[in-house]
């Protein structure tokens, strides 16, 4: 249990990043004094930590993010299975080239 907060200079005890901290002094249930240095970064993370248990227990998670609205649905099929309208498919040359010369040599691109 936290009993009070000090500030001072020295290396967070979380990241370890040296500067002006806050000390989480506490006992713990055994009656050891646990001192914790705290960057101001690591201490607005663990605000938010507090934020998101506090927002567990009394049931509203939903409160501690912030809620995006839902996209909304579209409302007609936009042309995924729009017709054929592209040139008749008798009119279109094969893909497979004609020179057998190449298709058999089994070497794309090899030219001899
Ligand atoms: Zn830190």
């Amino acid at each position: 249990m936290l009993e009070r907060i000090t500030v001072g200079r020295g290396a967070c005890g979380l990241c370890g990043v040296a500067g002006t901290v806050f000390y989480l002094e506490a006992e713990d249930d055994r009656g050891r004094d646990v001192t914790v240095p705290v960057c101001e970064r690591c201490g607005y993370a663990v605000g938010k930590g507090s934020a998101v248990l506090l927002a567990l227990r009394t049931g509203r998670a939903k409160a501690a993010k912030p809620t995006k609205k839902p996209r909304k649905r579209a409302t007609g099929q936009p042309g995924a299975i729009a017709p054929y309208v592209g040139p008749s498919k008798h009119d279109v040359s094969s893909l497979v080239p004609a020179d057998k010369d190449l298709v058999s040599s089994g070497q794309p691109g090899a030219m001899s």
